[in-house]
């Protein structure tokens, strides 16, 4: 093979190399006269439309909400993409687009979140009131038109009882004195006690109440000090009942009367505890101001997580513990 290459001549080796540059020269100059002439095109619409999104870019919604797009617009028609499907949580993106007859096209697009609902159902419940504090509460209530119970006692003024019910709350009964000592000590001393707050809300208000909240709820075993080994609770939750009261304990504790002594922490007891999915009757008393002032964030976080907020009645759940003396 290598006897072949030397049989080329060095002249026509060197015929070849100076075509090549040549070439490569007249090739340059043509590329010059070409770049010299302007690209021939149409007058051109470069120009994007103009698209505008209707309503938040971000859209949440819970389960079982009906979803209607509020679309978007511009000065050419306006096409829709995406589905959202109101029966699955997650995130839905719809998408816009708008083209002009240059072919120009625009695009939009919004996302839609679709939460689980919470059918949860949150009683609010105050006891031991009222107090000074109830004012306050009472705005909170009305502020963001959640009614609530109050379980009411001898005490605090009766004015913040005509509000309580003139606002639309439910009145219970609690206590006339709150002392174990006397109404654990028998039925009578039991009743005359609770007759007597029924009696201060009906000079109020005139109503008389049939829902009340034993002191120390209907589990209590501070009554087996008073009564003598008479198993009083067994007897009163009876009696009540065939007295025509119902009576309310609660599932779900603030824990306000023990080792909770601040706002936050009233609220985390809260709202880490209450049914998703279910009825939380909410102990609290309105006579601590730290109580009191969780209200406000409970609320908001229980509408803003698609709970509601209801009053007690002689026919909604009572949340009973359970009897043990
Ligand atoms: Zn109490």
């Amino acid at each position: 093979m290598a006897d072949k290459f030397k049989k080329i001549s060095p002249y026509l080796l060197n015929f070849i190399g100076c075509s090549l540059v040549v070439g490569m020269i007249f090739y340059a100059i043509g590329v010059l006269i070409l770049l010299d002439k302007p690209i021939e095109t149409p007058s051109a619409d470069y120009s994007v439309p103009e698209i505008t999104l209707l309503g938040d870019s971000h859209i949440t919604i819970y389960t079982g909400d009906s979803y209607d797009d509020p679309g978007a617009i511009s000065d050419t028609t306006v096409f829709a993409s995406g589905q959202v499907d109101t029966t699955r949580p997650g995130d839905y993106l719809v998408s816009y687009v708008t083209a002009d007859s240059a072919g120009n096209i625009a695009t939009a697009s919004r996302v839609v979140t679709v939460l689980s609902r919470n059918t949860g159902v949150i009683y609010l419940t105050f006891d031991d009131g009222p107090s000074a504090y109830t004012a306050e509460l009472l705005d909170v209530l009305a502020k963001y038109n959640v009614k609530a119970t109050f379980f009411v006692t001898n005490a605090g003024s009766d004015e913040m009882i005509a509000r309580e019910y003139n606002e639309g709350h439910a009145i219970g009964l609690h206590s006339c004195t709150h002392d174990y000592s006397y109404i654990y000590v028998s039925v009578d001393n039991f009743f005359s006690d609770l007759y007597c707050v029924q009696n201060r809300v009906k000079n109020i208000t005139g109503y008389t109440s049939y829902l009340m909240r034993f002191p120390g709820g209907s589990s209590n075993l501070v009554s087996s000090r008073y009564d003598g080994g008479t198993r009083i609770m067994s007897t009163l939750v009876r009696e009540v009942e065939a007295r025509g009261f119902t009576y309310f304990d609660w599932n779900i504790t603030s824990g306000d009367a023990g080792g909770t002594t601040s706002s936050d922490g009233v609220y985390r007891n809260v709202i880490n505890q209450v049914y998703r999915d279910g009825k939380s009757v909410v102990l609290q008393h309105d006579i601590k101001s730290f109580s009191v002032a969780a209200v406000e964030r409970i609320i908001q976080w229980g509408l803003a997580n698609g709970f509601t907020f209801d009053k007690l009645s002689a026919d909604s759940f009572t949340a009973h513990h359970g009897v043990n003396n």
